[in-house]
């Protein structure tokens, strides 16, 4: 294979998708989206919670927060048009008194990035989930919605191809940059003009194949899910969410009613041994030594990733998870919970001269490449609004 394009871009997740469509938008006619997996979906887009988040965790200012208010509405305004699956079924984010002030500190980060949300008291929480910890206050998120991710990507390809500007090449792995413009792939090369990593897991070695950003490195965490038998599935209407450590990326072990009405309990963020270990030991690799280095180094240099390594870990044990999700709805037994087969990894970067976890996402530009790196949740949410950004301000 020997192509040629104006705009290639690397990886055809939900980043890939939604930067494809903003070119469309500006007027860029040919576009190759190289994508190594042979169908869409097969890693963080295809295997998410599906929870379209409102914008209330993130720090004001960050990328996070700036695009998860604006996406939130974007997503969903492409779901009402397209009439796909959107269920606007709220957030309920609920603590014991011990963490009152971080509920209010909560409140105040949503209202400075713009994001609607309520503080309730113990009534109304039980008027919206009668099986949740009575709290005495609560905050709620009435934008929080969920939706079937692979249903929107598959939208969104759909619409791409129909515009005969866009030429999806599945199968094909970028595998380095040779000379001038020539992306190498395992099925030939192609010539470009313009270059976009969207290689979501893959993108910090991407952007090193281009010299740049040589200090981030990857360190996957895997989200393991349980879920309700489906006849407790009562116990949850919406989403039920405990206030989380706001020093940390992850959000705790949650409830979310997905799409389907099942209700499912997790992600787990468990520090995994490939980029793409989505069972036990599939992902070994001569990388896996370097991940448990890495793990061994921050274990022993941050505090805050040691924190989260050892309580993320007691995860895989139902009876911790059972504890963990009797907070947040006291009810539960241990036979109302069950294994789900949903598994995600989270591609987590590190700063590798601070040894800390970035907390945002990260645009590098040189040249005619481009590199979204530690596009991590809420990035499916943040996608068509964050992607408006890229193409606006760095795309020339
Ligand atoms: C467990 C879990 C739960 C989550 N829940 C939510 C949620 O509820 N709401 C939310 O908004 N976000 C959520 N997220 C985050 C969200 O799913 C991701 O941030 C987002 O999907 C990332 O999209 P992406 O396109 O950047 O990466 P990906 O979806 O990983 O896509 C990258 C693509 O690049 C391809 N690729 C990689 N390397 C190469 C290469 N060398 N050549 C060719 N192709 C390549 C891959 O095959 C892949 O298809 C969650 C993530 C996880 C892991």
């Amino acid at each position: 294979m020997q192509l040629s394009c104006h705009t290639l871009i690397v990886g055809a997740g939900i980043t890939g998708l939604t930067i494809a469509r903003e070119l469309l938008k500006k007027g860029v006619d040919d576009i190759a989206i190289v994508e190594k997996e042979n169908s869409l979906g097969a890693h963080a887009s295809g295997r998410n919670s599906g929870v379209l988040h409102a914008g209330i965790y993130y720090s004001p200012g960050t990328y996070k927060a700036k695009f998860c208010v604006a996406g939130n509405q974007l997503m969903k305004e492409y779901c009402w048009e397209k009439e796909l699956i959107l269920q606007e079924t709220g957030k309920v984010i609920v603590t014991d008194d011990s963490r009152l002030d971080s509920l209010l500190e909560l409140k105040k980060r949503a209202d400075q990035s713009g994001a609607k949300s309520i503080i309730i008291d113990r009534k109304e929480l039980l008027e919206l989930e009668p099986y949740s910890i009575p709290s005495e206050k609560a905050l709620y998120s009435p934008n929080t919605a969920v939706f079937d991710p692979n249903q929107i990507l598959t939208s969104i390809k759909e619409e791409l191809t129909c515009s005969g500007k866009v030429n999806f090449v599945f199968g094909t792995s970028f595998l380095g940059i040779s000379g001038c413009n020539k992306a190498l792939t395992n099925q030939g090369s192609i010539t470009f003009n313009k270059f976009i990593n969207a290689a979501g897991s893959f993108a910090d070695k991407v952007a090193h194949s281009f010299g740049l950003g040589s200090q981030y490195k990857v360190l996957p965490f895997k989200g393991t899910y349980k879920k309700l038998v489906s006849n407790r599935n009562y116990l949850v209407r919406g989403n039920i969410y405990p206030v989380p450590d706001l020093r940390n990326p992850f959000l705790g072990v949650h409830f979310t009613r997905g799409y389907d009405g099942d209700v499912y309990i997790g992600p787990t963020a468990i520090p995994a041994l490939g980029r793409e270990e989505y069972g036990f030991f599939n992902d070994i690799s001569l990388e896996t030594l370097s991940i448990l280095g890495r793990d061994a180094v921050l274990f022993f240099t941050n505090e805050r990733f040691r924190a989260a390594a050892m309580s993320e870990t007691k995860k895989y044990f139902a009876k911790y998870m059972l504890n963990e999700a009797k907070k947040l709805v006291p009810e539960l037994e241990i036979e109302d919970i069950e294994d789900s087969p949903k598994v995600g990894i989270r591609p987590q970067l590190v700063d590798w001269k601070s040894k800390k976890l970035v907390m945002d996402f990260i645009i590098l530009k040189d040249g005619d490449s481009l590199h979204i790196l530690n596009a991590i949740s809420p990035a499916f949410t943040c996608s068509m609004a964050f992607a408006e950004h890229v193409v606006n301000e760095f795309y020339s």
